[in-house]
């Protein structure tokens, strides 16, 4: 199918990220197959056998290694041999929790999907606009893999790290904790919009 055609694009970016509805039957199929390590997981789990079901749905339903960027403030996901591109220059740096992100289970009021890996930079970025933002790699983000469906606007806890925001000018998500926010691959610093996330860590 047409990709461009088969996106909803009738309104321009909001201020915040806000879903869209979407009808794409067949594009995350083909996604989820080119992203390796999401079906490497599935395999293993299926091939464990029927009985443990509750704890393969549990294993299924997040997604661990993705991390904070020291040089960007960025979240990138660091389950591969190299770790992507940086705004800042060359690749992510990563320190601080490991972050155990929900994906493909429904969107609620306090928790928004359609949050996706990029195959360019590694990063998480916002996949609910016609337009996927700018990657440090060049041009716009791309998406691949799992939907990922990040809490908002709930109380922090010991499991857990709030204001990581939507940054409306790359389209990244991005540490909101410190004086400064970090290097955007649009230039200068990050900007801020939308929910205060508050994303599980291990
Ligand atoms: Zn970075
Ligand atoms: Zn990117
Ligand atoms: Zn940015």
């Amino acid at each position: 199918m047409d990709f461009l055609t088969g996106r909803n694009d009738e309104a321009q970016p909001q201020p915040g990220p806000r879903p869209r509805p979407r009808e794409e039957p067949g594009r995350r199929a083909v996604l989820t197959r080119a992203l390796g390590l999401a079906t490497v997981g599935l395999g293993a789990a299926v091939t464990a056998g029927a009985t443990a079901t509750a704890a393969q749905a549990s294993a299924r339903a997040n997604q661990a290694d993705w991390r904070f960027c020291t040089k960007c403030y960025g979240l990138f996901f660091r389950g591969y041999s190299d770790d992507g591109r940086c705004p800042a220059g060359a690749s992510h740096d990563s320190a601080g929790y490991n972050f155990n992100i929900p994906h493909d289970i429904p969107e609620t009021p306090t928790a928004q999907h359609n949050w996706r890996f990029c195959t360019k930079c590694y990063g998480m970025f916002f996949w609910g606009y016609s337009d996927n933002g700018r990657c440090p790699a060049g041009a716009a983000h791309a998406a691949a893999g799992y939907d990922f469906v990040l809490p908002h606007d709930i109380p922090e806890t010991a499991g857990s790290q709030r204001n990581w925001r939507f940054c409306p000018r790359c389209y990244g998500l991005y540490y909101y904790g410190y004086l400064t926010n970090g290097r955007c691959p649009a230039g200068n610093a990050h900007g801020m919009a939308g929910y205060d996330f508050v994303l599980p860590h291990l």
